[in-house]
């Protein structure tokens, strides 16, 4: 070990300034002009990153709305799923995943999940449907597809909508059997994306966006941002404000184009961790169909709680997404669910750690990152 990487350096978990300095002169240019025009609703650059998405995912449809929740709202509206509802889902994931199924009046199921790509187990879907199964919502977590070619083929046997929770996957793809290969967001019935700024591509406030192949859903979903107004002050449905700022699209239209450069780096940097860290220490397990955009790249081991004061003390960024299962939060023990039900999302809530990952990381940091880990694991 030479001397730079024994003395301390801090490595933050994320350093949203070096991912946008190089882009600073574009976003101001276009902040500038978008002041200047003040279309502020509604404005050119939603439909434009609307069609940017569409392309980008090879999707029909897209609408941008105000949050990755709001996506997940907006699109269980466009599907009429509420009271007296079940939909399917992952208890290891983000709150909102389960939060949003609840408060529409339907009920989250959960599903216990695959304890190497921490997603829904396809094989455990069936047991859960019942006659009040609406969908089941998938997450593709960290940036790893879920299992689709399986839940697409449940979803077609008992007639259910997918509702993709691809909050932490644009840009992720998914390979087919028969070798054809899809993105996030054009693998069920409709796709819901995060803008929220720590995801690989992030907005400078909230923001979010569903994509679909469905016409009718996607003039429904368009009409219910809209407050479900046909014309003006003609109410088809009662829908919401679930609109996207302007500003927001068009900060998101200039970073766009630097996506699939940042899931370069931050796949490279994961190639590092993966050769630089010691064998016996649990890395991402990612399958060879289902290549992940590392929106996070994270550890699992029974030591979690003391790697984790290691790695702060040396001043390394790390946090654990997420540490209590779904299925065991106050709020829903209406729910009925216990410890245990969930055995591998539970282990999973108390084993995983996620590392420092994002793209302009330096070799020093990397370095200094694999050292300590490599440390922490050999004492
Ligand atoms: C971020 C995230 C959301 C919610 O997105 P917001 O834009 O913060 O509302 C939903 N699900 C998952 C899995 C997420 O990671």
């Amino acid at each position: 070990m030479n001397q730079k990487t024994a003395s301390q350096i801090n490595v933050p978990l994320l350093d949203l300034n070096r991912q946008y300095d190089p882009i600073k002169n574009d976003i101001t240019n276009k902040l500038l002009t978008m002041f200047d025009d003040k279309r502020f609703i509604n404005g050119p650059e939603v439909t434009e990153l609307e069609e940017k998405i569409c392309q980008y995912t090879n999707t029909n449809y897209a609408v941008g709305v105000s949050s990755g929740s709001d996506a997940l709202i907006i699109s269980m509206m466009g599907l009429d799923i509420g009271q007296n509802d079940e939909v399917i889902t992952s208890p290891f994931s983000f709150f909102a995943t389960a939060g949003c199924i609840a408060r529409l009046g339907a009920k989250p199921v959960f599903c216990d999940i695959d304890p190497n790509t921490f997603n829904i187990d396809s094989k455990q879907i069936e047991s859960k449907i019942t006659s009040k199964t609406k969908a089941i919502m998938p997450v593709h977590l960290f940036g790893q597809c879920a299992d689709m070619e399986a839940i697409q083929a449940i979803a077609k046997k008992h007639n259910l909508a997918i509702i993709e929770d691809a909050a932490q996957a644009l840009g992720a793809n998914y390979q087919f059997a028969d070798k054809a290969l899809k993105k996030a967001g054009n693998l069920g019935t409709i796709g819901c994306f995060s803008f929220f700024p720590s995801k690989n591509l992030g907005a400078c406030g909230d923001a979010g966006i569903v994509t679909t192949n469905d016409k009718d859903l996607y003039e429904k979903i368009k009409c219910l941002r809209m407050h479900g107004e046909t014309q003006r002050y003609h109410h088809k449905y009662i829908g919401g404000n679930f609109r996207l700022d302007t500003i927001q699209a068009g900060i998101l239209t200039i970073k766009l184009n630097y996506l699939d450069e940042q899931h370069n780096g931050r796949q490279s940097n994961a190639n590092y961790y993966n050769t630089h860290l010691a064998e016996t220490i649990q890395k991402p397990i990612i399958n060879s169909n289902s290549p992940s955009i590392y929106n996070q790249y994270t550890l699992k081991t029974a030591k979690r709680d003391a790697l984790k004061d290691y790695l702060t003390k040396h001043t390394i960024g790390n946090n654990i997404y997420y540490p209590i299962p779904l299925h065991l939060q106050e709020c829903f023990t209406y729910l009925g669910y216990q410890e245990g039900d969930f055995p591998e999302a539970e282990k999973a809530a108390n084993q995983v750690l996620s590392i420092p990952i994002f793209t302009e990381l330096t070799k020093e940091e990397l370095e200094y990152t694999c050292y300590h880990i490599n440390q922490f694991f050999k004492g």
